[in-house]
């Protein structure tokens, strides 16, 4: 067994050398090994960081031009796609997904990075002459100073990049507090920025639990928080910040269903249905968790998903699997309940992941795919979000029914509809209560330049992640009404102005 790396802070460009307080353990979820020790942020630390970030936005970044902006933009694309092999083996290490995923993950993160580089065009303001006479009037949007992200273990890459590639374009400060779980590729992706010329203060990682979440909510320079996480901690982060004063965007839980037509392709559902429901072995806000199938249907489409389930195999997410392990010890035991409580509660276990073989060569935190058959609402399978790899089929009459079974539900996050009828997709686009919707697509994760969130319990604030509504968040927009005088004074008039 290797000894533990440290893992600590970022701030201006540099490791953090001081001791920390407190610290916490970081595995590898494959093996169950502890790899690194890393280091939790005092309040004290994270004001220190606070201030860094604030002089860094004063004197250098807040009002450099588009065109440096930009070049550094390019050069941090062109770095994140260098490394990118690099980073998604730290996620694999610490989060457990397997390496293709991991690689793809980097990749949508990447995207955004793209988008961003556009900034020139996209904080650009309108100007109408001659408002009044010989008046002008402009819009323009400036940015809003140090900003804080707050991020889940599940994406440790993509996340932090739906933002602060956004934000940082915009002209703000960052000080990301990643989960601490598996924080490591957070801050590589952060440490490439330095390289690509951005000035040191303008992006920094603090580590930590409450403590310096609560610090970040709190401290009134920091002007803007964008959270993803669970949904208790979403409603707490959105409540506390905008207390505080600030502008809130927090990306809470999911329950995602796919509706599964009679009249869909089968084999393409059933496909659909695992890679949604089982890739990153359903630790995705986005994967899906219940499989509403039309009754006429039911039967050949479990017998479909049985049949591909047997072929997938579980294990260290280096070693070529299918699936990997599950981030923690205890999140594995709390998914296995489920397990344990589905069946209790009546629902049919088609497929039971528990007690599998492994390829892994230590006792990692695995739970192999497992499938529940007439799942209700009411069973906690159906109720809550599991974020583990456990398919639930709740079996319909109609299209109706299953509308109104995702329209009933707290969370609005992703769906997905499978049919090739036309008309139907288009009524389920219209009707479905929820904000990211897939036709015969099953995680419908928004490209960059569209914007990225749920409704419902699934998002806190009305503003969702990167595309237009991005830049919207990390700007606060101004209008200038201008007269230069030509040729003479106007005189003197205390009336309330007029258009003339
Ligand atoms: P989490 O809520 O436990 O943690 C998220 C962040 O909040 C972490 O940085 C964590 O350190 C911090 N945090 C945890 N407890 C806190 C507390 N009591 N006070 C202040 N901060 C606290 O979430 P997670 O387990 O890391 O991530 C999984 C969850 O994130 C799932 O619910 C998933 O659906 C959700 N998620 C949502 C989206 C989305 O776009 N809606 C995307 C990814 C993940």
């Amino acid at each position: 067994m290797s000894t533990p790396t440290r893992i600590t802070h970022l701030i201006a460009g540099s490791a953090w050398e001081g001791t920390a307080e407190r610290t916490s353990e970081v595995f590898n979820p494959a093996t169950g090994e502890v790899s690194g020790v890393l280091d939790l942020a005092s309040a004290d630390l994270v004001a220190d960081v606070v201030a860094g970030a604030k002089q860094a936005w004063q004197d250098d970044w807040g009002n450099i031009s588009l065109a440096k902006r930009t070049q550094v933009l390019f050069k941090f694309r062109e770095l994140l796609d260098r490394d990118k092999e690099r980073i998604a083996a730290l996620i694999t290490a610490e989060h457990g997904k397997v390496l293709s995923d991991a690689l793809g993950e980097v990749i949508r993160g990447l995207e955004v990075v793209e988008f961003a580089c556009g900034i020139p065009s996209l904080m650009r303001g309108g100007f109408s002459e001659n408002a009044s006479t010989r008046v002008d009037v402009y819009s323009i949007r400036q940015s809003l100073g140090v900003v804080a992200v707050i991020s889940p273990f599940n994406f440790p890459a993509m996340v932090p990049l739906w933002f602060v590639p956004v934000a940082i374009a915009c002209g703000n400060a960052v000080v990301i507090k990643p989960s601490e779980k598996d924080p490591s590729a957070t801050i590589a992706v952060a440490e490439l920025w330095k390289e690509a010329g951005l000035p040191d203060g303008v992006i920094n990682v603090v580590n930590g639990d409450k403590e310096a979440v609560d610090a970040l909510l709190t401290h009134p320079d920091v002007k803007a928080v964008s959270f993803v996480g669970s949904t208790p901690i979403a409603r707490y982060v959105y409540e506390t910040g905008t207390a505080h004063g600030k502008r809130v965007q927090a990306l809470g839980g999911a329950k995602n269903h796919m509706l599964v037509l009679p009249d869909a392709d089968l084999d393409l559902a059933a496909d659909a249905a695992i890679n949604a429901g089982f890739g990153s072995a359903g630790e995705r806000c986005m994967a899906i968790s219940a499989l509403v199938a039309v009754d006429s249907i039911a039967d050949d489409l479990i017998e479909k998903i049985k049949d591909r389930m047997g072929k997938l195999r579980t294990g260290d997410g280096t070693r070529g699997c299918d699936m990997g392990p599950l981030v923690t010890g205890p999140h594995r035991d709390k998914v296995t309940s489920y397990v344990e409580a589905g069946v209790t509660e009546g629902a049919e276990l088609v497929v039971d992941g528990r007690g599998r073989q492994y390829d892994s060569d230590g006792e990692g935190f695995f739970l192999a795919p497992t499938l529940f058959d007439k799942v209700t609402p009411g069973m906690s399978i159906y109720d809550d979000e599991i974020f583990g790899p456990v398919l639930s089929v709740v079996r319909v009459e109609s299209y109706d029914d299953g509308l109104e079974l995702i329209n009933s539900n707290p969370y609005g996050n992703g769906t997905a509809i499978f049919t090739n009828d036309g008309g139907a997709a288009r009524r389920f686009q219209n009707e479905v209560e929820v904000g990211m919707v897939g036709v015969n697509v099953p995680i419908p994760v928004p490209v960059s330049y569209y914007s990225f969130g749920g409704w419902k319990n699934s998002l806190f604030g009305d503003s969702h992640a990167h595309g237009s509504e991005g830049v919207q968040f990390y700007t606060r927009g101004k209008v200038v009404t201008s007269r230069w005088l030509d040729p003479s004074h106007g005189g003197v008039n205390l009336g309330f102005p007029q258009n003339d």
